[in-house]
């Protein structure tokens, strides 16, 4: 088993964890809250260190990144696991389910082959998703150490919930940060993910941002949860005001999972908050999770043409060049590709391997 980095040994085989913000102080032989660090003899150990339970190869459109590497593939791998209890999360199966020492329902997967692997099925990206990996820490730590030498790009799909300090140590080796801002209340944070947490998460984006490390938010809007204009501009215009009009954001169809009943989102109320974001001076808004929609489509602000088609996760063609339009040479902001465009994976997608 690997020794968990980040905690702190107290009297009575007690020990303090300050991985995230529950600052969980756990006694021998109980996991902290998210179910997979343990207390064995006042040793906290990360169980899941080297083991995943799915693999897939996506498009990076489905993480959902479009400023990244369009068209690039996400070599993709979770674990068991999660900070956060979302009445709606649709990965509960695996983010609700902890841990054991036995490893019991995982595959091993060391980061040296995650890296390989993600190598050999010519994955341009690697990507940490389908539970938490905050909490995850120290293997993508190590698993980000090994695919930057190796030249493989990396990405955490997170909702944010780390500590600074331990985020800081991850952003000096990943490249992208997907992060998921729910709201934008504290008591809406409560209400759904059973924390409030949304400080954390906001400061955590200004970290990521001021990193330079590539940042998309995506915002899942929840019928009479988080689509009232009050939430969607105080977001939007946060955003613009303590990060950058050309950061991404993607605000999302919600359907109905686990626990939460309320109908899927109507696309009328994605629209809504595109216009929100617009409005506030966002240039980039994507409409996801609507199969077809325009919303979806990469538009130059400088001339309005469709820069990068998407249908479903695919993308189609891509006129953007050296980072800039091809018909009006915009430059395109918090964007990061290769100067020519990657052609789309030609294996059908998603690929499960796990
Ligand atoms: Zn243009």
């Amino acid at each position: 088993m690997k020794e968990a980095l980040l905690y702190e040994k107290l009297s009575h085989k007690m020990v303090h964890c300050h991985l995230c913000p529950h600052n969980c102080v756990i006694p021998d032989g109980k996991t902290g809250f998210c179910g997979v660090r343990k207390n064995a003899e006042g040793i906290l150990y990360a169980l899941t260190y080297g083991k995943v339970v799915s693999i897939a190869i996506d498009p990076i459109e489905k993480k959902p990144l479009n400023h990244f590497y369009p068209g690039a593939s996400a070599f993709s791998i979770g674990t068991f696991g999660c900070n956060m209890r979302c009445l709606h999360c649709c990965n509960w199966e695996i983010s609700h389910h902890s841990a054991t020492e036995s490893g019991e329902g995982l595959k091993e997967l060391s980061p040296e082959a995650a890296v390989r692997m993600a190598q050999d099925r010519q994955c341009e990206v690697l990507a940490w998703t389908y539970n938490e990996p905050s909490i995850w820490f120290e293997y993508v730590l190590d698993t980000a150490k090994l695919a930057r030498k190796a030249g493989v790009l990396t990405v955490m799909v997170t909702s944010g919930m780390i500590n600074t300090p331990a985020l800081k140590t991850l952003l000096n080796y990943i490249d992208a940060y997907r992060l998921d801002i729910k709201g934008f209340t504290e008591d809406f944070y409560q209400r759904l993910t059973g924390t409030p947490v949304l400080s954390y998460v906001l400061e955590n984006a200004r970290t990521a941002y001021q990193a330079g490390v590539h940042l998309e938010i995506i915002t899942n809007i929840i019928p009479n949860w988080n689509d009232s204009d009050e939430q969607l501009n105080g977001l939007s215009r946060w955003i613009v005001e303590n990060l950058d009009a050309d950061i991404p954001w993607h605000v999302t169809r919600y359907h109905p999972e686990y626990k939460m009943s309320e109908p899927s989102t109507p696309t009328t109320t994605l629209e809504r908050a595109k216009a929100i974001g617009h409005k506030n001076g966002l240039r980039h808004v994507y409409i996801g999770n609507v199969p077809g929609h325009p919303g979806q489509n990469t538009v130059c602000p400088g001339c309005d043409k469709v820069l990068i088609d998407r249908l479903g996760f695919g993308i189609g063609e891509n006129h953007i060049v050296m980072g800039s339009c091809r018909f009006c040479g915009y430059r395109i902001g918090h964007y990061r590709g290769p100067d020519i465009p990657i052609k789309t994976h030609t294996t059908p997608f998603p690929e499960y391997i796990l």
